[in-house]
């Protein structure tokens, strides 16, 4: 590619030089979404890569697709009750959005997606679980309650996000999600997001639950 008149500008990659499959492509097309952000274009190749990675970057950026994306190519089949994909979200709002977000990527490869979040019934929850779901993306209390209840054992996950972490440590959430992390494969990915990351609550989580991330 020329470089431009100022010579410096260097232009961000496309979203097939990041690594992403022909069909995640198209189902990106479909949804308008031609050219990647720059968070998604710094953090998607080290996760596809299998890399922890922890983002700090401002609300609508981006962050869901830069861990959605590289999430869905990599996360593998899980048993009953045994995801092997975990995503932590602060409301039930957000758990819903990125469920929804994550979904059509995961089709693409017959995996399932199912939201667990309180104020609703346990029952469908339970019986989405006993059906076999893929990926979970939770809201730490409820997710608590059905792991005691031994609705869903996390040992197999093997690919974790913590999404707003800051406001997860603002909510009180944070010894919760530590159980949580405790509670996955300690040989995990781990993902983590955040508007800042040297928040005093948040840091812990950096220090003990990821290996060397890359931070973007
Ligand atoms: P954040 O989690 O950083 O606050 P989101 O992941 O929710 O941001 O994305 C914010 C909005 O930007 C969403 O509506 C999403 O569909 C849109 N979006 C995400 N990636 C792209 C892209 N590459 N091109 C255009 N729009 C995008
Ligand atoms: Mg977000």
């Amino acid at each position: 590619m020329p470089s431009s008149a100022l010579g410096e500008v260097t232009p961000i990659a496309s979203f097939t030089d990041l690594g992403l499959s022909p069909a995640q492509l198209q189902v990106l097309h479909r949804r308008g979404i031609t050219e990647p952000l720059p968070i998604q274009a710094a953090i998607i190749p080290d996760a596809l890569a299998g890399r922890d990675v922890s983002g700090m970057a401002p609300t609508g950026s981006g962050k869901t697709l830069a861990f959605a994306l590289p999430m869905a190519a990599l996360v593998a089949r899980g048993l009953p009750r045994r995801p092997r994909g975990l995503v932590l979200a602060p409301t039930r709002e957000l758990a819903s959005q990125i469920a929804a977000e994550l979904a059509p990527f995961l089709a693409i490869r017959n995996l399932k997606v199912h939201p667990i979040f309180g104020g609703v019934a346990f029952n469908p929850q339970r019986r989405a679980l006993q059906h076999g779901v893929d990926v979970v993306v939770a809201c730490p209390g409820r997710l608590e309650d059905l792991m005691r209840m031994g609705e869903v054992v996390l040992s197999d996950v093997d690919i974790a996000v913590v999404d707003e972490a800051d406001r997860m440590a603002d909510m009180g959430f944070l010894p919760a999600v530590r159980r949580i992390l405790d509670a996955t494969n300690s040989r995990r990915q781990t993902m983590l997001f955040s508007a800042t990351l040297d928040d005093e609550s948040v840091r812990p989580l950096v220090r003990n639950y990821q290996r060397q991330p890359v931070r973007h």
